[in-house]
């Protein structure tokens, strides 16, 4: 069966950026599951699978519009240190989910100086133009429950 909008998709995919390195793979793992047509996946992704059917393969190069957007320099801001309550436990490279603005995200921790916390909301391959290599190892229709949840149950499931 082809993909298309509410087929549940299982893919082995390799991430490498521009300089050919290696980001993320499923390769080792459980093949990634995803509800199609959904937002699972970045958009670009998504719209490279459409049509696509399993045992099928294909490489594709992602611009930042379609992957994680661009870099914007706006979602760097400095947070006084009172917003943390644990200040002596901060450091740079730290990750938590907060709001600045802009709606809930992951935001990264650049430095830390006399003024403040230096953060970047910005995703971490903001930027980025992505490629993935991917082989598609099943496509099945997704059943009531998965469209009324937006997303795949069973294996590989990681709401519940
Ligand atoms: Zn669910």
């Amino acid at each position: 069966m082809q993909i298309a909008n509410n087929t549940v998709v299982s893919i082995h995919y390799t991430l490498t950026n521009d300089q050919g390195e290696v980001l993320d793979t499923s390769r080792g793992h459980e093949a990634l599951s995803y509800l199609h047509g959904a937002g699972n996946i970045i958009k670009g992704l998504e719209k490279a699978l459409s049509g696509k059917a399993a045992g099928d393969t294909l490489t594709v190069t992602i611009e930042p519009e379609d992957a994680y957007g661009e870099y914007t320099e706006e979602y760097v801001q400095v947070l006084p240190r009172a917003a943390f309550q644990n200040m002596e436990d901060v450091e740079a490279g730290m990750q938590f989910h907060a709001d600045i603005g802009f709606g809930p995200q992951i935001i990264t921790i650049l430095q830390i100086d006399a003024e403040g916390v230096v953060v970047d909301g910005n995703h971490q391959l903001a930027g980025e133009a992505l490629t993935f290599d991917v082989e598609i190892t099943g496509v099945r229709p997704a059943s009531a429950e998965e469209l009324s949840h937006g997303h795949v149950h069973g294996p590989g499931c990681h709401h519940h």
